[in-house]
């Protein structure tokens, strides 16, 4: 088997480069590598639609296997890539095979973090949400009465514990900070969110971790926590953040930082090998970051793939979100890292709310929860390059809309 393009990982910026490389009309040999069994699939709706029970396997899949016939793209399913070796330029697969490849894409994405194995993260009936089968497996456990412990108060956590809730369980969530989502949002909107779990009957413990989780006959039973109290649990979820998957890059020499460093366009440091997704660390204002969402994934998996065809542009992401919790949509546009003043906006509804972040007078970013109005407003702004007053958006009388008519200060 030879290739003129290999792509490594077949999850959403795996599938966005190639199918942007054929909707360009590029008719190299495509292999797409995935050491999953299923065909590539989203993963959003993993800790949403998907634990509910609402939405099946082939709902979630990027297109059906006669997509990737017709696209002349050979998949190669359920095999890891053992190595790659950049002066032979051929990468060698756990099935014994050794593939050649002209270009080499690397979207090889994240893995969540497992709880210590001395704390008892190895147990039965401890899970992790990044894949169909981790849900799959989970689903057993979902019965109502049962008692679910969340270990992270981050998205994956707090997805999690509304579908625990909605389907009947008892849930109890753990964030080691003192506020839950303190790593992506200002106090307000984790406030929002703690109140609306709350009201569901969520016991959120905040500035809280886990000492060990006990077991019976090897399942998990119960957990010391750092307040000193046990509580009996049925099983646990981890949602305590994902690293990226760059070891496979690092042993081929590859240069890798938090992720494997690549340039504007995408290129890692030998040209011929690109990366994009969870798993590449890019340059982004002064610095360099990484960037752990779906629209990253698509459009750096697309700029990947325009690079490869050899119109090289610059990547410039705007990093939009989104999350659902019980009857809340909480959508985010922009990137709040680094804001050094927020404030709070109530919508037209009695749950509608907008944080908005900046850094001096620049905005950076807003979540806007059951709030279109603002999330709108503010990407359009954000795209524009057009920065509102602080003064202004502190005012809860003030016109959003009227933001979009009239003169600002453009952005630099
Ligand atoms: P995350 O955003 O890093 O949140 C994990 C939280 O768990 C952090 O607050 C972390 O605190 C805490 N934590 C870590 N270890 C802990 C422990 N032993 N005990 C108690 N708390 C602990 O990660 P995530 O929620 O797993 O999500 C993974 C990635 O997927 C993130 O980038 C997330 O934004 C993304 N995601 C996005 C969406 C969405 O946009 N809708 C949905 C799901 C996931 P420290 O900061 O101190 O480690």
């Amino acid at each position: 088997m030879s290739a003129e393009l290999v792509v490594v990982g077949g999850g959403q910026a795996g599938f966005a480069l190639v199918a942007k490389l054929r909707k360009m009309g590029d008719g190299r040999a495509i292999t797409l590598i995935s050491n999953e069994r299923q065909l590539p699939y989203q993963r959003p709706p993993l800790s949403k639609k998907y634990l509910l029970g609402e939405l099946e396997l082939d709902r979630l899949l990027f297109r059906p296997q006669r997509w990737y016939d017709d696209n002349a793209v050979s998949l190669v399913l359920n095999t890891n890539v053992l190595s790659i070796d950049t002066v032979r330029e051929t990468i060698e697969l756990d099935d014994g095979r050794t593939i050649p490849y002209a270009n080499l894409a690397l979207a090889t994405g994240s893995y969540a973090v497992r709880l210590p194995t001395e704390l008892g993260g190895d147990l039965d009936g401890v899970y992790a949400i990044r894949s169909t089968s981790d849900v799959d497996r989970m689903s057993k456990e979902f019965i109502a009465g049962r008692t679910v412990l969340i270990v992270g108060g981050g998205y994956i956590g707090l997805e999690a514990a509304a579908v625990a809730s909605k389907l009947g369980l008892r849930v109890i969530v753990v964030e080691r900070e003192d506020r839950i989502l303190n790593r992506v949002a200002a106090r307000s909107t984790s406030d929002y969110f703690y109140r609306l779990h709350a009201a569901h009957g969520v016991r959120i413990l905040q500035a809280t971790g886990i000492v060990e989780l006990m077991e019976s006959n090897g399942h998990v039973d119960g957990a010391r926590l750092t307040d000193g109290t046990e509580i009996h649990v049925d099983f646990v979820i981890c949602g305590i953040g994902i690293r990226p998957h760059q070891q496979l890059a690092a042993e081929s020499g590859l240069k890798v930082s938090d992720g494997i460093v690549v340039d504007k366009t995408c290129r890692a440091s030998n040209s011929k090998i690109v990366a994009a997704g969870d798993c590449a660390c890019f340059p982004y204002r002064e610095t360099f970051i990484r960037l752990e969402s779906v629209q990253n994934g698509v459009d750096q998996g697309e700029a990947a793939a325009v690079t490869l065809y050899g119109d090289e542009v610059d990547y410039r992401p705007y990093p939009w979100f989104w999350s659902e919790q019980f009857d809340v949509k909480l959508q985010i546009a922009g990137l709040s890292a680094g804001f050094d003043r927020s404030c709070t906006r109530p919508g037209l509804r009695s749950d509608s709310e907008s944080t908005w972040y900046f850094k001096e007078d620049r905005l950076l970013a807003v979540d806007a929860m059951n709030d279109s109005t603002s999330y709108l407003v503010a990407s359009r702004l954000l795209k524009m390059g057009v920065n509102p007053r602080y003064d202004q958006i502190s005012d809860p009388n003030f016109n959003l809309k009227g933001l979009l008519k009239n003169d600002h200060s453009k952005r630099d």
